[in-house]
């Protein structure tokens, strides 16, 4: 079995990638668009010693302790939850939306009625949508989820997606949610932490096996045919090819381009302040143009040493892969009219039997990394049974 190719080094071609070379103790070559591994997860040292991300700043989490354990392997974690605020109306406010939040915007008062009806409501619930709370029966609940809604929710979904809301996808609405306590992480992952040295560097331990090729600088679409109902490789039908690129451009859009929001992340040092925000991160759904901030510092495992702080500001903008700026695709746009098209593409890739869509581009959804590694690992098994069936 020869011409094994993996296109993308983010999560789901790496994970791939081990899981092959290992298993089979095949060469497996890796083909990388960029000057570095590590996909949107990559993360470097700066000027001033900080580890900046430089994609947007990632958190891990997870409930699936296999998963954890899987990515132990490579690289040591310490714990960390994401801390964050809202900045609404000219002070922040807690973020989740949690307990906090409803006394500071409806007062003391007000707020233990709401914190009553929410905590009867919804009991034995940690999260809740803030877009169930607005579709709730009962006035007090619905009233606050509007308020929640207007104020933040509306403002910071009409900046980042820039699509009408009737076209805002279910999901997308149903990712932001408000606890049901006053818990102050983000997310209610049981683990919750951060590589000690970094993404890039546990990518480097994953890639690190006698039978991976990493090529960077390399856009596998210069090298890929199809002829029949195979997929090539400088001219060579593949073993198999795992394919972690956007769809659309692996087949030329031919069905039309899939749409994506991207982010211009603008990046300032301060050299004499060593806390810039209250938290790590603050999100701005009121103010112009931007969306979030994310202070580097307060998410590193040590900075002894270091002196100021880095901050990087995320201003959304609509994804052009020819532009200076907007050119990486960060959030696939998912509507009825884009779900369509994205569907003609995967009718197509079925002509081909030795070709592998897996990861957030090829299957156009946005995906989080703990997901995305569950979804390669399980993935692996259609590989395996791929190759076992055509392997001597
Ligand atoms: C701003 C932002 C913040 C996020 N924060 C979090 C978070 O806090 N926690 C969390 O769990 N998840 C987070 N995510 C999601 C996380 O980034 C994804 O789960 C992850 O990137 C998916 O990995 P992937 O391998 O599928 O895709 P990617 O990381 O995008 O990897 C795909 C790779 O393929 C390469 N490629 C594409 N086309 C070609 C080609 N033709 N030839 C060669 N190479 C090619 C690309 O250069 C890229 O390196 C966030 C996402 C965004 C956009």
């Amino acid at each position: 079995m020869e011409n094994i190719i993996v296109v993308g080094s983010g999560f789901s071609g790496a994970v791939l990638a081990r899981k092959i070379a290992e298993e089979f103790d095949i060469p497996v070559k890796v083909v990388e668009r960029r000057a570095h591994i590590a996909g949107n997860m990559y993360d470097e040292y700066d000027e001033h010693g900080f580890l900046i991300q430089k994609y947007g700043p990632h958190h891990f989490y997870t409930s699936n302790w296999e998963i954890f354990h899987f990515l132990e392997q490579y690289a040591e974690f310490f714990p960390h939850y994401c801390k964050s605020r809202n900045y609404i109306d000219g002070r922040y406010v807690s973020m989740p939306f949690n307990f906090y939040t409803v006394q500071e915007l409806v007062g003391r008062e007000r707020s233990s009625v709401i914190i009553n009806k929410l905590r009867k409501e919804y009991s034995g619930r940690d999260r809740v949508p803030v877009i169930e709370l607005v579709e709730s029966s009962d006035p007090d609940i619905s009233a606050y989820g509007n308020l929640l809604f207007e104020k933040s929710f509306r403002p910071y979904i009409a900046k980042m997606w820039d699509i009408p809301m009737d076209k805002v996808d279910r999901y997308v609405l149903e990712r932001r949610s408000m606890a049901i306590g006053y818990d102050e992480r983000m997310t209610h992952y049981d683990f919750q932490g951060l590589p000690k040295y970094g993404f890039t560097k546990l990518f480097e331990n994953l890639l690190d096996h006698k039978n991976i090729e990493v090529c960077l600088n390399t856009d596998a679409l210069k090298h890929i045919a199809f002829r029949e109902n195979h997929v090539l490789y400088d001219g060579e039908i593949c073993g198999s090819m795992i394919f972690t690129g956007p769809i659309d451009e692996l087949f030329g859009f031919k069905y039309g381009k899939l749409p994506y929001r991207s982010l211009d992340i603008r990046w300032e040092y301060f050299p004499d302040c060593d806390s810039v925000l209250p938290t790590e991160g603050v999100a701005y759904p009121q103010a112009p143009g931007f969306v979030r901030k994310t202070e580097y510092r307060k998410m590193m495992y040590d900075t002894t040493g270091l002196k100021g702080s880095v901050v990087s500001t995320e201003y959304p903008l609509p994804y052009d892969r020819e532009a200076d700026k907007g050119n990486v695709p960060y959030y696939p746009v998912v509507t009825k009219e884009s779900k369509a098209i994205y569907q003609k593409y995967v009718e197509e890739s079925k002509k081909f039997g030795n070709i592998f869509l897996c990861g957030r581009l090829a299957e156009f959804r946005y995906i989080d990394m703990h997901t995305c590694i569950e979804h390669a690992l399980s993935y692996f098994e259609n590989v395996r049974d791929y190759l076992n069936e055509h392997c001597n």
